[in-house]
């Protein structure tokens, strides 16, 4: 099947049209970071009025790249959760019109769906999987069995991974968003020099949490500024070269216990190597990329990450995910599904509209 797919959930308005064999034919991701720049973070109401203001013109340029019109397609698919209702609506309000415009069935896809099969639209990857999502929002260790059908082993109890590397980046005045900034000054630093603490490291469990962490990082900034008046170059790579050590520490020391978990539930592994799949933003991080590989080597896994520019939000993970959707449901049509902006992944039914979810 040939998908177009629209993602509006957060501060990246991006369109995709991708088929049945994860060829991406053509896509486009506006980031609106020049827009929110001004309040260090992402705001709402400005990130829907920008994604009315540019979603006609990107899907144009994009079935113009895939050099197709509507009637080559066979869905249309939208990010219709969790995320920022504002943008979600936008994205899912233009879908169903242009459904209903050309009969095509509309797809409602979980954008948390769209990242945990991402990894499956350049590489082939069977299922079951043992997924490690992070991304701003969200910080889980899931099962993947199939097309809807995740086991959640662990989430995090406070902060997203993405979420503590945007706030440090922020604290430490590296702009939004975070991550990047945040690697680039790590990797010129002294992750030993500032002990930073690793929250719920060496307890039983999948969880995660990073508040802690996060608050480590400011009081150990604020030390420095009491005690020199302010942060020099030097300062601030050592500290972000200890959050992301510290950061790192934690996903591989959690994702120990899951994979643990993963091989007593699927067995079948015993005797064959399972893929451990990263996604999500943060999966864009090389040092964390790195420290995962070799926990999945030593646990004889196989580690898959999807390309990086898949590893952000993108359109082509939600064609994508349109595509996965249709192979296992060739009947599927969400015109009743509405934007949702809590949609837990292990969540089955997508919301009817007025079911006050
Ligand atoms: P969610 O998917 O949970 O709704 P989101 O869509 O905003 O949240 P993504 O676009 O998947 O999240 O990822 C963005 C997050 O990834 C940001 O928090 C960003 O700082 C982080 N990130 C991006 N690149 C890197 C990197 N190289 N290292 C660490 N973090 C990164
Ligand atoms: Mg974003
Ligand atoms: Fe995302």
């Amino acid at each position: 099947p040939l998908v177009l797919g629209l993602e509006t959930s957060c501060d990246e308005t991006a369109v995709a049209v991708v088929d049945g064999a994860g060829h991406v034919r053509a896509h486009h991701v506006l980031s609106q970071v020049q827009a929110h720049a001004d309040y260090g973070g992402v705001v709402p109401e400005v990130a829907a009025r920008q994604h009315i203001q540019h979603l006609d013109g990107l899907i144009r340029k994009t079935l113009d790249d895939a050099k197709i019109g509507f009637d080559a397609l066979d869905a249309i698919a939208a990010t219709s959760g969790p995320g920022l209702i504002g943008g979600l609506i936008v994205g899912v309000m233009t879908a169903k019109a242009m459904a209903a415009a050309t009969g095509l069935p509309f797809i409602a896809v979980n954008h948390l769906e769209g990242h945990a099969l991402s990894a499956r639209l350049t590489e082939e990857i069977a299922f079951p999987y043992l997924l490690v999502l992070m991304s701003g929002g969200h910080c889980q260790i899931l099962a993947v069995e199939g097309v809807g059908r995740y086991r959640r082993y662990g989430s995090t109890i406070d902060d997203a991974a993405g979420e503590a590397f945007d706030k440090t980046a922020k604290l430490l005045g590296l702009g939004y968003p975070g991550g990047p900034a945040v690697e680039r000054e790590a990797g010129r630093g002294n992750p030993d020099r500032f002990k930073l603490p690793r929250p719920l490291m060496g307890t039983p469990g999948c969880d995660f949490s990073f508040s802690g962490l996060k608050t480590a990082v400011r009081q150990t900034a604020e030390a420095l500024v009491a005690e020199k008046g302010a942060m020099d170059t030097a300062d601030r790579a050592d500290l972000c070269a200890g959050f992301q050590a510290a950061v790192t520490d934690c996903l591989a020391d959690r994702v120990g216990h899951a994979v643990a978990r993963f091989q007593e539930d699927y067995p079948d592994f015993r005797a064959k190597p399972a893929p451990l799949v990263v996604a999500g933003g943060v999966a864009a991080n090389t040092a964390i990329r790195r420290r995962l590989t070799d926990v999945a080597t030593s646990a004889h896994m196989v580690f898959h990450a999807p390309p990086l520019e898949y590893c952000t939000d993108n359109g082509a993970m939600i064609a994508w995910a349109g595509v996965e959707i249709l192979k296992t449901d060739p009947a599927r049509d969400d015109m009743a599904v509405g934007a949702r902006p809590r949609w837990p992944l292990d969540d089955r039914a997508p919301a009817r509209i007025g079911s006050g979810k």
